[in-house]
């Protein structure tokens, strides 16, 4: 079958063959080749045994004994690398992620949307900028939001290696130094809930953990996390926390860079008949957007080959049938943690889809984990012409999609949130979707609209979407 390619050899090249959908042209091929080599040598973001590490967690996902949270900003960009950015949106992980274990008392994988999330699909090539017609903005790896800098140049794919190690570092060194210790949770950012209710019922949580750990300590057990999630790498203890890297695996040019052949595990190697795979370096997960999961098309061809756990994005345009060959393609071997298909249909339409979807894979035998990105199908324009998301369609979409999971005999392993803990220096969370238990109106957008890509949950949001995913899981 012409999209049955898992007879034919892959290479970390072989997808420049293929159409290539959201393609960018770079006026200059030989500055373009340039940078591809320095990207060529440039030493790896992420490690193999990180990569193997988080595949052998999203398996546990896949069996209901974690939760998956995958999250961040929808873009990233240049100049948000500072460091208060990147704290709150770290603490925001680890406050939701919190919320999580202690309601359902599950792990919690973390994947943030960060450390090279530059890249963006469009659905035009061109946009209309007061009576101009420019090429459309690419994301910061490829040309600039301003518009007379919509030429692509190559030179930022370097800088978005750069900037995506910088960030990991700072975020490294986050981890490390007790800032994600969960004896100090309110160092979280904690001090900017205004929502007096939210406010209590986290700070309720953070007390109980407390105890929990003094007790722990008491009696000696404080190292000893759950043995089944620390298989597979490095240990973690309590009071650290694993942390994942992710993006939209767009710019094959800078995927294929990064692509490194290292040895496989060898409790894998036997299951795969190879002793050597090729990883992405770039991120631990990556993952294929709506607009670009053409089963024949250059990026279904470069993501079957490389051996990090993927994400699919799955909309309301995607067949069943279709989506069961799609997984044929980059899960031959049915292996779980494999692949994340991360449902966005749109409150409106998840009913007409999820649970075809859900009976497609089941009659499959594909272990896949499911999650629900109630973001990307609910986006609406405001009267005032901002782009923003209505938390109660968010959540109309979630709660649908834990419901069908349910009556399916499935089950939701995790969301995929676009969120930011960033606040203004007066300790004020963004303004760019409407609702929440604080409340925000329409009107209200405009105060602190900071996204330059599409609107995300502010902090306060954020944990009531947190709480409600805990109160569902609760034991
Ligand atoms: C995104 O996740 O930012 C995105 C563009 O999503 P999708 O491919 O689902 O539209
Ligand atoms: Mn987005």
């Amino acid at each position: 079958m012409a999209d049955m390619p898992t007879e034919v050899s892959w290479s970390p090249a072989s997808w420049r063959a293929k159409p290539i959908a959201q393609d960018v042209e770079y006026p200059d091929a030989a500055h373009l080749s340039k940078v591809l080599s320095k990207l060529g040598t440039l030493p790896p973001l992420v490690t193999a045994s990180e990569i193997e590490r988080l595949r052998h967690q999203l398996a546990l996902v896949q069996r209901n004994e974690a939760f998956l949270l995958h999250a961040g900003d929808c873009a990233e960009s240049f100049d948000a690398c500072t460091h208060e950015n990147l704290s709150a949106k770290i603490g925001l992980i680890l406050s939701f992620s919190l919320i999580l274990i202690w309601g359902a008392r599950l792990p919690v994988v973390r994947i943030g949307r960060i450390a090279g999330q530059y890249a963006k699909p469009r659905s035009s090539k061109t946009e209309k900028i007061g009576d101009r017609e420019v090429l459309s903005f690419r994301g910061d790896n490829v040309n600039g939001l301003d518009p007379n800098d919509r030429t692509p140049d190559p030179e930022r794919l370097l800088s978005a290696y750069f900037h995506s190690t910088a960030t990991l570092n700072y975020v490294r060194g986050l981890l490390t130094s007790g800032f994600a210790s969960l004896h100090h949770p309110r160092d979280w950012s904690l001090a900017h809930v205004r929502s007096p209710a939210l406010r209590m019922e986290f700070e309720a949580i953070v007390d109980g953990l407390s105890d929990a750990l003094d007790f722990s300590r008491t009696i000696g057990v404080e190292s000893t996390a759950s043995a089944a999630f620390e298989q597979g790498g490095a240990r973690s203890t309590v009071g650290e926390v694993d942390f994942y890297t992710s993006h939209e695996g767009l710019m094959l040019e800078y995927e294929q860079a990064l692509t490194r052949a290292f040895a496989i595990p060898r409790s894998q190697a036997q299951a795969k008949g190879a002793e050597k795979a090729f990883y992405n370096t770039s991120a631990h997960f990556l993952w294929i957007g709506d607009r670009t999961r053409q089963l024949t098309g250059a990026h279904v061809e470069y993501f079957r080959g490389i051996r990090n756990p993927i994400g699919v994005k799955v909309g309301p345009s995607m067949q069943g049938e279709e989506l069961v060959r799609l997984l044929g393609i980059v899960d031959p071997l049915k292996e779980p943690g494999r692949v994340t298909l991360i449902t966005r249909y749109g409150a409106g339409k998840i009913e007409d889809h999820l649970a075809g979807h859900i009976a497609a894979v089941q009659r499959s035998g594909h272990p896949v984990v499911w999650i629900c990105d109630p973001m990307h199908g609910n986006t609406e324009t405001s009267a005032s012409g901002l782009k923003t998301r209505h938390f109660g369609t968010i959540i109309r979409e979630l709660t649908a999609c834990l419901r069908i999971h349910a009556a399916c005999d499935s089950r939701l392993g995790g969301v995929s949130l676009e969120f930011t803990g960033e606040m203004n220096d007066a300790g004020f969370s963004v303004t760019e979707c409407v609702g929440g238990s604080m409340e925000l109106s329409e009107a209200e957008l405009g105060l602190r609209y900071q996204s330059f890509c599409d609107p995300r949950l502010n902090f306060e949001q954020s944990l009531d979407v947190a709480f409600l995913v805990s109160n569902y899981f609760k034991k």
